[in-house]
């Protein structure tokens, strides 16, 4: 049997999956490693830690592939958007690797956001000023860390870097350079003004490829150490956000992926970047004709979780009990009060929010209270809350697409078909969820297909999927929502200036 190895370099762990053509799992591996947080506002990994967690977990699945006599006709790589690792003229790291969450730049991305081309470069590089971007990195490494800025012969993301240390080449697919900042996401190469920005010149970060890119001849040492032949094509493939899209089958205009994790986010496929007037989306590539236009939220089923660890005793106690789910507990509690919580709304900023207003000194907040209400109102509110914060991203997607028809449901949420049907209702569209969650290795593996022309069109990956079960809106439902929904959308720029008041006292 065929099969394609998909590699997903995430944030907390590398997962390496054997897909075959139908998409069944045929081996996986996964490898754990720790955020480290030097000083505040810095999130960094070690790069030779994740480097080792990449050839270990692919040495896993390639050993088991053996064992089952299958070889993998490719491997190809997702990872996590918006990493930076500075390395010198030998490929040696001068400094971690400075991840997505990291804010050290906070203040360089104000400033480069309300600078005059602070518009151009969002609208030409599709990427949010934030300090995410690798864009405001540099600019913070320019200052704060001079020597080494000077030093540094390149500045990679995590996936350049494993392909520097087994190829030697510095490489990076359109997808990952267009979550940086610094690239031209219409003309497919570095953006001068943002270089420009950044302090830095073209010559001093990768080539730019395809995310099909391919290359062979991998050394016979590194094939030794993983188990593979050296004719093994290795492709480059996209960042995870994008091909989370692909493995959601959320690829054709009009479908969205809609997922609440930890975090959330809802992203569709289009021909055209977004040109949002007030810089609210993102557009990444996934392919050099394919952006994936979106918005990220914090306040995803972390929010729930700061409810059940700080509000739901009863709950827990219960679920200790009986062996149940705490939050299973919880929404049966929500399920009693009424679509709209009988008018309880609930802002669920509690880390500050990304899109679509991009403000760190966002706050939580439940309006309305009155006095018919009781702990269920709350817990519906919230989750409803979640839902209405990215009813509001999804207005912005629209507003720079098309009108989305289909909502693809994935994390940790779609556990809850309670919560998937508040999602349904506050769209209005009917929303699908699959019986297995969405994978950016599955992605990944689409990917590598579609490379190696297995698949004559990525659209082909719905080969690859699970079916998926349709969850309809309910009218009445939604005209609720909708008049909430208007009430919600408004409260943030009338509490806007006294969330920042409130933020300079702390
Ligand atoms: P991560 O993004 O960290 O991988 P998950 O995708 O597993 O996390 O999502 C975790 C979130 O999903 C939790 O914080 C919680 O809000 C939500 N969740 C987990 N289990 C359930 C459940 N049974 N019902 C509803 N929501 C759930």
């Amino acid at each position: 049997m065929d099969c394609l190895i998909g590699v997903d370099i995430g944030t907390t762990s590398t997962k390496t999956i054997a897909f075959g053509p139908e998409g069944q799992t045929l081996s996986s591996a996964n490898q754990k490693y720790p955020i480290l947080y030097p000083e505040p506002g810095f999130c960094e990994q070690d790069p030779e830690e994740i480097f080792e967690a990449v050839i270990s977990t692919i040495r896993e699945v390639a050993g088991e592939l053996k064992v089952k006599s299958v070889q993998p006709l490719g491997i190809c790589f997702s990872s996590a958007m918006h990493s930076l690792i500075a390395v010198d003229t030998q490929g040696k790291p001068l400094t971690r690797v400075i991840i997505w969450a990291d804010t050290r730049s906070d203040a360089y991305a104000q400033q480069i956001k309300q600078s005059p081309a602070g518009h151009e470069i969002y609208l030409r590089t599709g990427t949010p000023i934030h300090p995410m971007s690798p864009l405001c990195k540099l600019a913070w490494l320019r200052d704060h860390q001079p020597d080494v800025f000077e030093q540094a012969h390149k500045f990679i993301s995590i996936k350049e870097y494993i392909f520097m240390k087994l190829f030697g080449q510095y490489v990076v697919d359109y997808s990952i350079a267009s979550a940086s900042g610094l690239f031209d996401i219409r003309d497919l190469r570095w953006n001068e003004t943002a270089l420009q920005a950044a302090g830095i010149s073209a010559d001093r970060l990768s080539e730019p490829v395809p995310p099909t890119h391919t290359l062979k001849g991998l050394s016979e040492e590194w094939c030794r150490q993983m188990g593979l032949k050296t004719e093994t094509p290795w492709v480059l493939g996209a960042s995870d956000g994008c091909l989370a899209n692909l493995s959601a089958n959320a690829i054709r205009p009009g479908f969205a992926s809609l997922t609440i994790g930890t975090s959330g986010a809802i992203r569709v496929a289009a021909t055209a970047p977004a040109s949002d007037a007030h810089e609210r989306v993102f557009s990444y590539l996934l392919t050099e004709n394919l952006y994936i236009v979106g918005g990220p939220i914090n306040s995803g089923g972390v929010v729930f979780r700061w409810f059940r660890d700080n509000f739901a005793i009863p709950e827990k106690e219960e679920a200790d009990r009986t062996g149940t789910d705490p939050y299973d507990l919880l929404i049966e509690k929500a399920k009693s009060v009424p679509a709209g919580a009988d008018h309880l709304l609930f802002l669920p900023y509690l880390l500050g929010e990304r899109a679509p207003f991009w403000d760190a000194k966002a706050k939580g907040v439940y309006f309305g209270v009155s006095i018919q209400h009781t702990r269920p109102h709350f817990i519906r509110a919230l989750m409803e809350g979640i839902v209405f914060g990215l009813y509001s991203v999804g207005l912005a997607v629209e507003a720079n697409t098309k009108s989305i028809d289909v909502i693809y449901a994935g994390g940790g949420f779609a556990r809850s078909d309670f919560w998937l049907q508040i999602v349904a209702d506050v769209f209005n569209k009917p929303v699908r969820v699959a019986e297995s969650i969405e994978s950016s290795a599955l992605g990944a593996a689409a990917m590598g297909m579609y490379a190696l022309g297995i698949f004559k069109d990525l659209t082909e990956v719905e080969r690859m999927l699970p079916p998926s079960r349709e969850i309809l809106p309910h009218a009445d439902a939604h005209a609720t929502y909708r008049k909430l929904h208007s009430i919600f959308a408004g409260l943030y720029d009338k509490l806007k200036d006294d969330f920042a008041r409130l933020s300079e006292l702390e």
